[in-house]
C-alpha cells in the first residue's frame, strides 16, 4: 500500500464531540470518518483491521457452526408473534414504507432465524445445529458517546444454536464459550467470563468483559480466580469475600461488554412455532441459544487497550499492515529506487507494508504519522541508512532501534 494513494490524511485534531480515546485516536488517524454520532465509514486502514479481526472470529465460528446472512430490513409482522415489534420499539427503527406498509432495522436476529429454522429443523435427526452471520445491525442507542465501542450501525457477529434438549445445549454452550475466549485472545485482549442476569429460562446469561476505564459495564471481579458477576445483578459486594474461590476480595472494576451469550431455552421457538419430532413421533419445542460479539466495539476496545499518548499500537494480529516503511529527506532518484526496491521485495516476501511515498512531507510529520497509526514495525530509509546499505527497524512500542541490511528485515520481524 502506498500511503500517497490510499485514500489517507490524517487530522491533528479529532471533532470535539469525540470525548473517547478509541473514536479520538481511530478518527485521526484517518481509519474510520463519523457520519453522524453513532455511525462510521471504514477508510481504507480501518476496512482492512475490520477484515482481519472478521477473520478471526469467521475461523472460530466455522468450527461451531456454517456462515449465512440475513437481512437488515424485516417486515413487522416476523417480530409481532414473540411480542418485541412493541418491547423492543425504543432500540428498534421502525418506520412505514411509501405504501404504508410497516417495517424496522433489525436489532438482532433471533425471530427471523427462528422463521428460517422451522423449514431446516424437523425431526430430532436434524439437532443440535448452529449457523452464525456476520451482519449490520442497527440500534437506536441514546446519545452514543463511546466511539465504536456503542453505534447506531455496527456489525455483530450472531450465532444462533438448536437443541432438542439441555444436555446438548449445555454442552454447545461451554464449547461456544471456550470459541469465544480464543477469539478475544487472539486480538490480544483479556476477557472475563462474567456472570450476568439470564431471563427466564436460566439463572445467567454470560458477558465476555474486558477491564478497561472506558467502558460503560461495572463489574464484581475476583482477581485471584478470576470469577466475575454484573454489578447489576450482583449477589456479592465489592471488598467481599469471592462466592467462587473463598479467597480472593472482590474488586469493582469498569469494563467492555465485547460478547453475549444467552440461553434463550423456548423463548422464541414457542411463539413462532418451532418444534421437532423425537423419535417415537412425538413433538417438542426447539431449545435455542444466541451468541454475539461486536466487531466495530472488539476494535474501540483493542485500541483502548492498546495506546499511548502518541497514538495506537496495533496487536500483529489485528494490524492493517505489519511494517511502515518511511522514506526520509528530499526524494533524491537514489533514494526512492532504494525504498521501492525495499517495498517490492518485502511484498514479493508476503508481508504487508505500508509504504510512506509522500513528497514534500516533513520527516516529523512521517514520524508523528507512523506512531499515530500504529503498525507494529516502523522501517526508515534515509539517504543516511541508504550509504550503508541499511534500513533502520524500530518496533512500535520500543525505543531501541536497529540498522539492518534490506534482506535481513523479513528475519527481524518474524
Ligand atoms: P449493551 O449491554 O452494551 O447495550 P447488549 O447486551 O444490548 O449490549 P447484545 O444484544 O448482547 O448487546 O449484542 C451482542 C454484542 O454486540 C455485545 O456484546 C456487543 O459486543 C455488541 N453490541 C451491542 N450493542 C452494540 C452497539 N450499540 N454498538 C456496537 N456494538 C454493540
Ligand atoms: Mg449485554
Amino acid at each position: 500500500m502506498r500511503q500517497s494513494k490510499l485514500f489517507l490524511k490524517t487530522q491533528r485534531e479529532a471533532p470535539r464531540d469525540e470525548t473517547a480515546a478509541n473514536a479520538q485516536l481511530l478518527i485521526r488517524a484517518n481509519f474510520i470518518h463519523k457520519l453522524m454520532a453513532g455511525v462510521y465509514s471504514f477508510l481504507p486502514l480501518g476496512f482492512k483491521v475490520k477484515e482481519k479481526i472478521i477473520r478471526i472470529i469467521r475461523e472460530e465460528m466455522d468450527k461451531l457452526g456454517a456462515e449465512m446472512i440475513m437481512p437488515a430490513l424485516h417486515p413487522k409482522s416476523v417480530w409481532e408473534p414473540t411480542g418485541r415489534w412493541k418491547a423492543l420499539s425504543k432500540v428498534m427503527y421502525q418506520f412505514k414504507d411509501q405504501t404504508g406498509r410497516e417495517m424496522g432495522l433489525g436489532p438482532t436476529h433471533e425471530e427471523v432465524i427462528a422463521e428460517i429454522a422451522k423449514h431446516v429443523i424437523t425431526s430430532y435427526q436434524d439437532l443440535p445445529i448452529a449457523v452464525y452471520q456476520i451482519q449490520t445491525k442497527f440500534r437506536s442507542e441514546e446519545r452514543p458517546k463511546s466511539g465504536l465501542l456503542r453505534g447506531r450501525e455496527f456489525t455483530m457477529k450472531d450465532l444462533y444454536s438448536f437443541h432438542a434438549d439441555d444436555v446438548s445445549l449445555e454442552e454447545f454452550y461451554d464449547r461456544v464459550k471456550e470459541s469465544y475466549q480464543t477469539v478475544f485472545k487472539r486480538c490480544h485482549l483479556k476477557s472475563y467470563v462474567t456472570e450476568a442476569s439470564g431471563g427466564d429460562f436460566s439463572k445467567y446469561s454470560h458477558e465476555f468483559m474486558v477491564e478497561s476505564p472506558a467502558g460503560e459495564d461495572e463489574i464484581l471481579l475476583c482477581r485471584l480466580c478470576g470469577w466475575a458477576q454484573n454489578k447489576e445483578i450482583a449477589e456479592g459486594k465489592a471488598g467481599g469475600r469471592c462466592p467462587k474461590c473463598g479467597k480472593g476480595v472482590l474488586e469493582k472494576v469498569s469494563s467492555i461488554e465485547v460478547g453475549n451469550i444467552f440461553k434463550l431455552g423456548t423463548r422464541f421457538s414457542e411463539p413462532v412455532g418451532l418444534v421437532f419430532k423425537d423419535s417415537r413421533g412425538a413433538t417438542h419445542q426447539v431449545i435455542m441459544a444466541s451468541y454475539g460479539i461486536g466487531v466495530e466495539r472488539l476494535i474501540g476496545t483493542i485500541v483502548e487497550e492498546h495506546h499511548d499518548e502518541r497514538g495506537i499500537i496495533w496487536p500483529e494480529s489485528v494490524a492493517p499492515a505489519r511494517v511502515h516503511l518511511l522514506l526520509i529527506g528530499e526524494a533524491a532518484p537514489a533514494l526512492i529506487k532504494f525504498t521501492d526496491r525495499v517495498y517490492d521485495d518485502l511484498v514479493k516476501a508476503g508481508v504487508e507494508v505500508l509504504y510512506d511515498d509522500r513528497e514534500g512531507v516533513s520527516p516529523g510529520e512521517k514520524f508523528a504519522d507512523a506512531d499515530l497509526i500504529g503498525l507494529p514495525w516502523r522501517a526508515v530509509v534515509s539517504t543516511k541508512t541508504v550509504a550503508a546499505d541499511k534500513v533502520e527497524l524500530k518496533r512500535r512500542a520500543e525505543t531501541e532501534t536497529t540498522l539492518v541490511k534490506p534482506k535481513e528485515i523479513n528475519a527481524v520481524i518474524k
